[in-house]
């Protein structure tokens, strides 16, 4: 391992003093002058693995490489672990899967020794998990915070990837991994006006450390997607007055909001390697591990999606009957609901009959309800008290549908018909997915060759790991990959698991490079392709961010890989078990 010189002094304009701390085992540099005094920046030692984002897919990067012997550094935008759950804090945020699915499996004692307060975790749960797991292995030595990574480039002479960060720096490293997220690059849209606005303005997906104060202010919150469901009970409760702007009204089921019952805890950890071994084997790496010990449990369960009877084959009094016992959550269980647009239209109707016997207002009710789309176009959202909320005096409903925003002002915003008066507005926009953080780390591969360039149409990978032309980058639940609609703990253990391995070959064979073959990106676009058509994600009523349609001017591609975890997983198997047949070595 040699250590690499490579400093900015532009930022510097007096002298650098240089020292080596003992504690952190790191060269420190102090700015002497200027604006900059005092700036200490962490010296890097040259590593085989150059990481780019530390959320759950970096962390476990760093410790799986690790300990196959390689030595790793990561760059986090942020000031700490965490990724998703570092950046939305907003309230009310969750996680839409089971805690005791949505956790590390690499570690049986991590596995034993964490306890989870809720049957779906809050965020602040979530990323207390996360800085466990960061000090348990150690993983902070090997992250440099608070660092964007501006630039990365293939050097083809030494055969090294070279990242640039915005606060000058350079790096290099034989093989570089993108941990940078699906859900990272928060979309905000530019609306007329926008700058004028005088209040305060916020982002579900760039939420503040600092506790937000809206006690007895007038909040208004444009989007009403997953984190705009979430927020919206509890802004409700915070503000002094909350004005929601829906666009496309949402289909949204009540969420679990059980504590975690402890003996139902105990035994997922009597039983997480049978638990693990259901996760690999599911569509979409969760067990639905059902305990035995807790009789309450067996009683209230809901038949997972897509398993449960086929609602064409009921009578509409037994539909609803089933609704009513089980919750309107079981509404994704009915088997033929995916495939089949008649079967598709009776659960959205079924819905719909659901929310108006919700929300008292017929007006409010009816603006609530989705019509032009159906139920598994977009990925299910999860809430509380979401319709029930419309019920407050101090909660107003605008369809932007029916009144578009004309422009934001100083004071607030102008749709067609009025004026709402604002002291803080909130964008629950969503996020430029998938693609948007690999293509804002203005990657160039061989021959200067950019992502970018090579994406213009859509996102071209093989098994959402690895791009022709990019060699040895790798992508953490790329495009391509199962990633979104896959448990992401599970997608992301899985992925890092194999470019660790793949890495560990290539040294072990004396391999300095490898790339897919251009007809392994061929095969496996059309398959993603083939495997996507006649879903409910691609039928041309669904507008999702699944297929790039929430950012203007993004290809319309279906970027997921929807075949379902365990056949992707084979596929990758095979190709590592064939020592990497698909690919080129060099
Ligand atoms: P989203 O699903 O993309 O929703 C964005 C919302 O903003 C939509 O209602 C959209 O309306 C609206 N919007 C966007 N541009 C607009 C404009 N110019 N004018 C008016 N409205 C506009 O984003 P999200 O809610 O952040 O969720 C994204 C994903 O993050 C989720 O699908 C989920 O995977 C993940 N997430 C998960 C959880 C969880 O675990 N429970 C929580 C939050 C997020 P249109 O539909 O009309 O475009």
């Amino acid at each position: 391992m040699s250590i690499i010189w490579t400093w900015s002094l532009k930022r510097c304009p007096g002298p650098i003093f240089v020292e080596y701390h003992f504690k952190f085992r790191q060269l420190l540099r102090y700015c002497t002058g200027g604006r900059y005094a005092g700036l200490t920046k962490k010296m890097a030692e040259k590593p085989d693995v150059l990481i780019v984002g530390a959320g759950f897919a970096g962390m476990y990067a760093i410790h799986r490489f690790r300990s196959l012997g390689l030595s790793v550094h990561a760059f986090e935008a942020g000031t700490d672990v965490g990724g998703t759950w570092y950046w939305n804090r907003y309230p009310g945020a969750r996680c839409d899967v089971p805690s005791l699915e949505y956790s590390f499996g690499f570690s049986e004692e991590l596995e034993q020794e964490w306890i989870w307060p809720e049957v779906f975790s809050a965020q602040p749960d979530i990323l207390e998990y996360a800085n466990h797991v960061a000090e348990r292995f150690d993983l902070r030595r090997d992250i440099t915070f608070n660092t964007v990574v501006t630039e990365i480039s293939w050097q083809e002479d030494n055969h090294q990837w070279r990242l640039t960060t915005d606060q000058g720096d350079t790096f290099e490293a034989p093989f570089c991994v993108m941990a940078t997220g699906c859900l990272s690059v928060p979309n905000k849209p530019d609306l007329p006006g926008a700058d004028t606005f005088k209040g305060r303005v916020l982002h579900t997906g760039l939420w503040p450390k600092e506790e937000v104060d809206l006690t007895g202010l007038r909040v208004g919150i444009i989007g009403t997607g997953s984190s705009g469901v979430q927020a919206v009970p509890e802004l409700a409760r915070l503000a002094g007055h909350l004005t929601v702007f829906q666009r496309t009204p949402v289909y949204t089921v009540p969420a679990n909001r059980k504590r975690m019952n402890e003996t139902v805890q105990n035994e997922f950890k009597d039983n997480y390697r049978q638990v693990r071994e259901l996760q690999q084997n599911n569509l979409r790496g969760i067990s639905n591990f059902r305990p035995m010990r807790n009789v309450e449990v067996n009683r209230n369960s809901v038949a997972p999606r897509g398993e449960g009877p086929m609602i064409k084959e009921m009578t509409p009094e037994e539909q609803h009957r089933y609704i009513k016992e089980r919750g309107l959550e079981s509404i994704y269980s009915f088997g033929d609901i995916y495939f089949d647009l008649e079967a598709n239209e009776i659960a959205n109707e079924l819905f719909r009959d659901t929310i108006r016997t919700i929300v008292r207002s017929p007006t409010v009710a009816e603006k609530l309800l989705p019509k032009d789309y159906g139920l598994g176009c977009k990925r299910p959202v999860l809430d509380r008290d979401f319709y029930e909320t419309f019920n407050r005096d101090d909660v107003e409903l605008v369809d932007l549908r029916a009144t578009p925003i004309e422009t934001i002002t100083e004071q607030g915003i102008q749709t067609t018909e009025r004026h709402y008066e604002l002291d803080v507005l909130i964008y629950a926009t969503g996020f430029d997915a998938m693609t948007g953080a690999l293509l804002k780390s203005n990657i160039s591969g061989r021959d200067g060759f950019k992502l970018a360039e090579k994406w213009q149409y859509g996102p071209v990978t093989y098994l959402g790991l690895q791009m022709r032309g990019f060699p040895n980058l790798f992508t953490v639940t790329g495009p391509g990959s199962p990633s979104v609609l896959c448990n992401m703990l599970v997608a992301i253990e899985q992925h890092v698991n194999w470019i660790g391995d793949c890495i560990d070959y290539l040294r072990k064979t004396g391999t300095r490079v490898i790339e897919p073959l251009e007809a392994s990106e061929e095969r496996w676009i059309v398959h993603v392709n083939e495997v996507a058509e006649g879903t409910m994600y691609t039928v041309p009523s669904c507008n999702s961010w699944y297929l790039g349609a929430n950012i203007e001017g993004k290809p319309r591609i279906f970027m997921p890989y929807v075949g379902g975890f365990p056949r992707y997983r084979f596929q990758c198997e095979q190709e590592a078990a064939s020592g990497y047949e698909g690919f080129a070595l060099g």
